[in-house]
């Protein structure tokens, strides 16, 4: 199969482009396109065959259940048995935007798109490309993030064509994303919601807008005994193909601890990495140093990680360490991801 990349552009929406993207959704196809996350595999959420399809492009299991994105509050209803009061003010306050919420689903859904729950996952991103997309492909569609299976999620149009090219109709490419990591999942069937997976939303915000919010005990650690809820966070996501360990403590001797290891698996015939902070980086003696960002605006830590994650495989480095960060705020989005990439290998110092 031919990919078509074709470039959009947020500000200057171009409904033509849009709408032969929708028409190949319509058809049973699959289009990548950007939103505020990161970028989406979509594919018709009503088609159960689209849903297969959006499987085998990623190379997913298929009791990974889909996201099923929406450009209108109207169209809730059709997804949903019933609309929580709890919803409705998470909706009020932050759609469109990075949050998905979980509701019980209605027959409309197809369980293929579901992986097999009764729940569905719905969010209404604010991509202005996006959801004119949504629009044209007829209100209702299907997208997790647009990697193969096991590789971060794409942040610009070029790693989705490298994961994507020959499996999908088409590619929309908006340029690179704002915020850089997946939208907060909260579960709304619970009588008090529960945080699945962290995000750009935090559950101080969450908190600001109900009241109380709950976290699945899963989140944060992998000793807990519990399956996660989200079944996505039980699979071992977003690994690079060298060794990754995260090192916790006093700054100092963060750096120094880590300058050590490098010393010593280079000896030992690695390629080093280190992702560091714009503070921290000219300290390092790695083969590739990365900085992630400023600790001052951990939004920038966030828009780069699954970039410099991608780039340590490209140049085949093989022995990686991260310094920690702050779990507050968006921090805990981002430990949370790097904790997974690192199949939770943290030193504390
Ligand atoms: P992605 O779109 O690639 O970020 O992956 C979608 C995430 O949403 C995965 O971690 C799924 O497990 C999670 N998810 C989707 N639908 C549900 C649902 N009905 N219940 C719980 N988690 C869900
Ligand atoms: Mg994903």
């Amino acid at each position: 199969m031919d990919t078509q990349i074709i470039q959009v552009d947020e500000q200057h929406i171009q409904i033509n482009l849009l709408r032969q993207a929708g028409e190949i959704i319509k058809a049973g196809g699959l289009v990548a396109f950007p939103t505020e996350t990161v970028y989406g595999l979509g594919g018709d959420a009503l088609n159960p065959d689209s849903s297969r399809k959006i499987y085998e492009a990623k190379g997913r299991p298929s009791d990974n259940p889909l996201i099923v994105h929406i450009c209108r509050m109207e169209d809730l209803p059709y997804l949903v048995k019933e609309i929580p009061e709890a919803a409705k003010k998470l909706a009020d306050a932050f759609w469109p935007g990075p949050l998905t919420m979980i509701f019980r689903k209605s027959p409309a859904v197809p369980t293929e798109t579901t992986g097999g729950l009764a729940t569905v996952a719905v969010r209404m991103p604010s991509h202005k490309t996006a959801l004119s997309f949504i629009r044209e492909a007829g209100g209702y569609v299907a997208a997790p993030s647009a990697n193969r299976s096991g590789k971060p999620s794409p942040t610009c149009a070029k790693y989705v064509e490298e994961d994507m090219a020959g499996r999908i109709e088409m590619i929309l490419d908006g340029g690179d994303v704002e915020i850089g990591l997946e939208s907060t999942i909260v579960d709304m069937t619970e009588e008090i919601p529960v945080i699945l997976r962290p995000g750009y939303i935090t559950k101080e915000m969450l908190e600001e807008a109900l009241g109380s919010v709950r976290e699945d005990g899963t989140m944060m650690s992998d000793e807990s005994g519990q399956a996660p809820k989200a079944p996505g966070m039980k699979y071992r996501h977003y690994a690079p193909k060298g060794s990754l360990v995260i090192v916790d403590g006093e700054e100092a001797r963060v750096t120094a601890y880590i300058n050590e290891q490098l010393e010593r698996l280079r000896r030992e015939g690695h390629r080093t990495g280190v992702i560091g902070t714009d503070a921290t980086i000219a300290r390092y003696r790695g083969d590739v140093c990365k900085s992630a960002g400023s600790r001052e605006d951990e939004n920038t830590i966030a828009k780069e990680l699954y970039r410099i994650l991608r780039e340590f495989d490209d140049e085949e480095v093989t022995a990686i360490f991260s310094e920690s960060f702050d779990t507050a705020g968006i921090g805990q989005a981002i430990m949370n991801r790097l904790l997974k990439a690192a199949g939770h290998h943290m030193i504390h110092l």
